[in-house]
């Protein structure tokens, strides 16, 4: 069973000098061994700041996107080798914010996990169903969908690199968190999924996380389930007090 995994998505908040303040103080709060994986998904202009400024110490860091390319004429993107050159392990790929404001869809989602794995990043590929379509009875349909998809054409051994994050878009930045159970059911459907398809040793060390308005309050229910394993947290996690509650949960 892989560790408690708390990572915060800061989206697009905090400058260079926000950054490096919030960060300071959340590594002298955490100093280093921690028994979970703390991680911050930061804005890339603060990636390589963040980076000098963590080094040895129990915080880690993440992108929110990439290019799945090594390099070329893609202008205003990054590719996985200049994220890791910044000192980050990890990067966020198919966000609920990207597929709908940017139009990203699975294959690109999975040629940027491939990408990611390849270069030694590990991806956290985000999933999760609209309201419309829980209304519709289409949660599981759309997650498989966007697990099989997201997952294609990795080994069983990638699956020990890659992290699942369940987020119901109806549940990011709303204040509505999924009920417990309810995530729960959704966290085990994938866990069943990745071991329809890459086998139950894989399944079992696959880290799945939950995302949606997660906050003090509700993270310590969360992760009472079995196959919750860790959360990604948006808004809570800009405020260094509320992000330093949520670690400790
Ligand atoms: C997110 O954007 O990944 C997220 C979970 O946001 P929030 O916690 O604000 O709902």
């Amino acid at each position: 069973m892989p560790r408690p995994f708390i990572a915060g998505n800061w989206k697009m908040h905090k400058t260079i000098g926000e950054a490096l303040r919030f960060a300071d103080t959340l590594a002298r709060r955490f100093p280093p061994p921690q028994e979970r994986d703390i991680v911050i998904a930061a804005p890339f202009t603060a990636l390589e700041s963040l980076g000098r400024a963590l080094r040895g110490s129990a915080i880690e860091l993440s992108a929110q996107n990439m290019h799945w390319e090594e390099q070329g004429a893609f202008t205003g993107e990054v590719s996985a080798r200049m994220i890791l050159e910044t000192g980050c392990r990890f990067v966020i790929v198919g966000h609920s914010e990207r597929r709908r404001y940017f139009g990203e869809k699975n294959r690109e989602i999975n040629l940027r996990v491939r990408a990611a794995l390849k270069a030694g990043l590990r991806p956290i590929l985000c999933v999760g169903e609209t309201l419309e379509e829980r209304g519709d009875k289409k949660t599981f349909r759309v997650v498989r969908k966007q697990v099989k998809e997201g997952l294609n054409n990795l080994k069983p051994d990638d699956i020990r690199h890659a992290i699942v994050a369940y987020e119901p878009v109806w549940a990011i930045g709303t204040g509505k968190t999924a009920a417990p159970a309810q995530a729960q059911e959704v966290h085990r459907f994938i866990r069943q999924m990745t071991a329809e398809f890459f086998g139950k040793e894989a399944a079992e060390a696959l880290t799945i996380l939950y995302g949606g308005s997660v906050n003090p309050g509700n993270i310590r229910q969360l992760m009472a389930e079995p196959d919750i394993n860790g959360v990604l947290a948006g808004g809570a996690s800009l405020d260094v007090d509320t992000f330093s509650k949520i670690i400790r949960f």
